[in-house]
């Protein structure tokens, strides 16, 4: 009895001190040590020059697609260097949503991405994704949604902001135009336009049948 006790404590013991396995933050160090240093300063710069270096943390701002483990490609993605300057606009965008504590810029999820990672992940061939013009979020929760379409309708034609919804937290936004989609693709699926998301219904203690 006392055996098997002294063989479980040392089997804990054994798990308790494996080192775990690397968060994305060292992830991105270990990736920068053998990402291209030149092109990399030259992109902080250029955010830096635009006043956006400080929105989204390059950590995230450069994350491939949520699925880069199952299409087999680097987590992080440096954008080729005509398309660096797209990404301004989205920035300034996702700076007055973290102003509003809608997004934070360290839930980025994908940025630029290439052909081949934008096919398997899903996207489609217009995707502005390929161009560096979009960056996808995770939301806290979903209590951010109402904000977040009042912000779409009042802002959002000036800014040229595109709203997607992949999920009431996994959100899409880029800069191609004033639109909005929910999971089909279709301005009908969003959020903004399907009552969870549409202020007169949002009303507090507004019940759904
Ligand atoms: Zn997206």
């Amino acid at each position: 009895m006392m055996r098997r006790l002294f063989l479980l404590l040392i089997a804990l013991l054994a798990v308790a001190c494996s080192p775990s396995p690397p968060d994305a933050g060292q992830r991105y160090d270990a990736w920068r040590q053998h990402a291209d240093a030149g092109e990399l300063a030259d992109y902080e710069r250029l955010l830096a020059q635009a006043g956006v270096r400080e929105v989204v943390p390059m950590s995230a701002l450069l994350r491939s697609s949520r699925r880069w483990r199952t299409c087999d490609a680097p987590e992080f993605l440096l954008p080729p260097r005509e398309k660096a300057a797209a990404i301004v606009p989205v920035l300034r965008v996702i700076a007055q949503l973290e102003r509003l504590g809608i997004v934070e810029g360290g839930n980025a999820r994908s940025g630029y991405r290439s052909v081949e990672l934008n096919h398997c992940s899903g996207g489609s061939s217009r995707s502005r994704h390929l161009l560096n013009n979009a960056l996808d979020f995770d939301l806290v929760d979903d209590t951010r949604v109402q904000a977040l379409c009042d912000f779409w309708r009042t802002q959002g034609s000036s800014l040229g902001m595109g709203l997607g919804f992949y999920t009431p937290t996994m959100i899409h936004i880029d800069t191609a135009g004033h639109r909005t989609w929910g999971t089909d693709h279709h301005r009908g699926t969003s959020l903004c336009v399907s009552p969870v998301g549409r202020s007169s219904d949002a009303a507090p203690n507004r019940r759904t049948p």
